[in-house]
C-alpha cells in the first residue's frame, strides 16, 4: 500500500578535481510516499557542504559571552523581561512547570503564540538537552493548550516548533521553544491531515501505522523506539540535512499525549542531539504537528521531524536558499539509509 519510488538520473562532467577525468553524478528522486512530494537525494554533497557545517568555536563564545549580558530569558530576567498572559487567562501571568517557564511571545507568529523557555543555562551544547529539560518544555506547552481549550476552543490547530541558535533562525540564544496555535491548520499539517484522510478511506487503514510497520520490517530506515515512540530517518526528507522523523502510536492530538510519550518524545530528540553534537553540529529546528484538539482523528498521527542546521561561521552561509524556499522542493545531501546506518551505530558506540 505504501510505496516508496524513486528514479535515478545521472549527469557527466570533466572533473578538474580529478584532472579532468570524465566522472558521474547521481541525483535519486524521491517520492515522498504520503504527499507525492519530490526529494532529490544527491550522494556526495554532505561532503562537499561539509565546510559549511562545522563552526568557528571562537567566534560561537564570543557570541554566547555578548547575548549573555541582556538576555530575556535568563533566571534572573524571565520574570522582568518578557511578557506576562492577561489576567483573565492566566492570573499568576507566566506558567511555571519544572525548570520552564512559558509566556506569551512579543510578537507572534500565530494568533496564539507563546514561548516556552527552557534550562537556566544561557548556552547548552546539543549534548547537554536533556530529556527532563525538553519534557517541562512540553509540559508548560500543554498546560497552556488545555487553558487555551477551555477558553477559546475554536484555535484548535498546535505545533510545537524549536528554532536553536540564529542558523536555525532563532535572533536568541537561550533555549526556547515556540507553541504556535491557529484556527486553522498550518499548510504542511493540512496537507498531511488530507493526505492522511484520502489514504485511510482508499486503504481502509492508518498510514502512520503501516509506514511504522514496513520501516520496522526494512529496517534501513528505522532507528529505535521510545515508549510508544517510533523514531525513523523518513524515505524523502522535507530538507535533508540528518533529518529524523518520529510517530507517536495512537495519538493524533497533542492533547491526548500521556506523560510516557512527552517522555518518549524527549528521550528521542536527546538521543538524536547527542548524534548531532558527535557530527560536530551545534544548531537543530524540530516540529511537532497535531491533528485538532477537540477530536481523535483514526487516520493521522501526532508525528515530529528534527534536522540539524549549518555551523557559526564569518562566511554566514545558509542552507535557507531558492531551491526549498522558493521551488518548494526537498534535497538531501546524503542517502537517508546511509544516516540511519550511521545514526544506529553512534548511538551503539554512546
Ligand atoms: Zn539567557
Amino acid at each position: 500500500m505504501i510505496k516508496f519510488e524513486k528514479r535515478v538520473k545521472h549527469a557527466k562532467i570533466l572533473n578538474p578535481l580529478k584532472g579532468f577525468k570524465e566522472d558521474t553524478i547521481t541525483f535519486e528522486y524521491r517520492k515522498d510516499p504520503l504527499t507525492g512530494r519530490n526529494t532529490t537525494v544527491i550522494k556526495g554533497m554532505l561532503n562537499y557542504v561539509s565546510k559549511f557545517l562545522i563552526s568557528d568555536e571562537e567566534l560561537l563564545d564570543s557570541l554566547v559571552k555578548r547575548t549573555r549580558e541582556n538576555c530575556p530569558f535568563c533566571p534572573e530576567s524571565v520574570r522582568e523581561k518578557t511578557p506576562m498572559f492577561t489576567r483573565d487567562f492566566i492570573k499568576e501571568g507566566r506558567i511555571f512547570f519544572g525548570d520552564a517557564v512559558v509566556v506569551p511571545n512579543l510578537l507572534g507568529h500565530a494568533e496564539r503564540s507563546v514561548l516556552a523557555v527552557l534550562s537556566k543555562e544561557h548556552h547548552l551544547k546539543l549534548k547537554d538537552f536533556t530529556a527532563k529539560m525538553i519534557f517541562d518544555g512540553f509540559k508548560g506547552g500543554t498546560a497552556y493548550l488545555k487553558r487555551l481549550e477551555t477558553l477559546e476552543p475554536s484555535i484548535r490547530f498546535p505545533v510545537f516548533i524549536f528554532n536553536y541558535l540564529p542558523p536555525a533562525g532563532s535572533s536568541i540564544f537561550h533555549p526556547h521553544m515556540q507553541i504556535l496555535v491557529r484556527d486553522q491548520p498550518f499548510y504542511l499539517t493540512n496537507l498531511l491531515l488530507e493526505k492522511s484522510r484520502a489514504y485511510y478511506e482508499s486503504n481502509e487503514s492508518n498510514y502512520w501505522t503501516d509506514l511504522i510497520a514496513m520501516e520496522k520490517e526494512n529496517h534501513e530506515r528505522y532507528l529505535f523506539s521510545e515508549r510508544d515512540v517510533e523514531w525513523l530517518v523518513p524515505f524523502a526528507p522535507l530538507r535533508g540535512l540528518n533529518e529524523v522523523q518520529a510517530i507517536v502510536k495512537g495519538k493524533s492530538h497533542l492533547l491526548e499525549l500521556t506523560d510516557e510519550d512527552w517522555l518518549g518524545i524527549a528521550e528521542g530528540m536527546t538521543k538524536i542531539l547527542q548524534f548531532y553534537h558527535e557530527q560536530g553540529y551545534i544548531s537543530f529546528n524540530m516540529i511537532l504537528l497535531s491533528g485538532p484538539l477537540d477530536r481523535h482523528l483514526e487516520y493521522f498521527n501526532v508525528n515530529l521531524r528534527i534536522m540539524s542546521r549549518p555551523g557559526i561561521q564569518g562566511l554566514g552561509f545558509t542552507d535557507a536558499w531558492a531551491l526549498p524556499y522558493f521551488l518548494w522542493d526537498g534535497e538531501a545531501v546524503e542517502e537517508p539509509e546511509s544516516l540511519a546506518e550511521k545514526i544506529r551505530t553512534t548511538l551503539i558506540k554512546g
